[in-house]
């Protein structure tokens, strides 16, 4: 009797959730969840061109240009690579290098420990993966830093760009598209000291920083230049106020992009997986964005 009961329970619930099944995928299809079909269709759209990857990355070599930062401030090394054999006597079969680099160099990324703020928060480490990977929102100031190389996103950069595109989406990675990514390969260029000694390159700032954290839900903030805070920001107090802000609020940085300009202000999605360093402060790493090719 007791076993005759069990085998009922089992059926009705089968049962049950056999007619569940069509609506809970109505469910899914409507949004959300991802059901296993939506994986493969964008492993379709890859195969097919519909869905395009775009780097988002320098080169890394040895002529990458790193920051400058004025004494008594210690400095990163930047990427040097070594060759351990190719095709010779060291190894006749096989090419391979080891290199160096600083975790700050080239495009990279930069965790919440990486400042004083974020002490004691997520490395790159130990950062959740799922947080890599978010909708990337394009704010294009190419013309504002045209005219102005000192440029600082604003409150109001990022509400005139919502009014023409939307909110900023939900676990958003928010990108300046600033044209600066043309300089990359020339240091001089790239940093653009000044008669001051300054730097002088574009970025986000206090205002931006605090806008984003507090009252929108990001992973974080990239640039094309060198640092995600604008040059004069080592002036600012705090110092590199993105940098404190964003990274006391648990949240990443992107530095040294590239192809921004083939990216929708909306509509990709950012990968940007940085190294499994223990304690990393920071990875070189290399963003790619799906982009729909319609
Ligand atoms: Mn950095």
């Amino acid at each position: 009797m007791h076993r005759l009961t069990l085998n009922l329970t089992t059926v009705a619930l089968v049962a049950g959730l056999l007619a569940c099944a069509p609506s809970d995928s109505a469910t899914r299809s409507a949004g959300a969840a991802a059901a296993p079909a939506d994986l493969m269709a964008l492993s379709q759209n890859l195969a097919s061109g519909d869905v395009r990857v775009v780097d988002l990355s320098q080169v890394l070599n040895e002529q990458t240009p790193v920051i400058q930062l004025p004494p008594p401030f210690a400095n990163t090394p930047g990427y040097e690579r070594h060759l351990i054999s190719e095709f010779d006597e060291k190894g006749p079969g096989w090419y391979w290098n080891w290199f160096s680099v600083g975790e700050h160099t080239g495009t990279h990324f930069d965790a919440p420990c990486h400042w004083a703020t974020g002490k004691g928060l997520e490395c790159v480490d130990t950062a959740e993966p799922a947080r890599f990977v978010g909708p990337a929102v394009v704010i294009d100031v190419t013309d504002e830093v045209a005219n102005n190389p000192d440029f600082i996103v604003t409150r109001a950069t990022i509400e005139a760009w919502e009014a023409e595109h939307g909110r900023i989406p939900p676990r958003a990675w928010v990108l300046m598209r600033s044209g600066w990514a043309s300089r990359a390969n020339d240091a001089k260029e790239f940093l653009n000291v000044g008669e001051d000694g300054m730097a002088h390159y574009p970025g986000f700032g206090q205002e931006s920083a605090e806008f984003l954290t507090r009252e929108r839900d990001i992973l974080g903030v990239g640039t094309e230049a060198i640092g995600t805070d604008a040059g004069i920001g080592a002036a600012h107090d705090p110092a590199f106020p993105n940098h404190a802000i964003m990274h006391g609020a648990g949240k990443f940085g992107l530095t040294n992009l590239a192809n921004l300009d083939q990216l929708p202000p909306v509509g990709a999605v950012l990968i940007a997986a940085p190294l499994k360093l223990e304690r990393g402060s920071g990875s070189p790493v290399r963003p790619i964005a799906l982009v729909p090719a319609r």
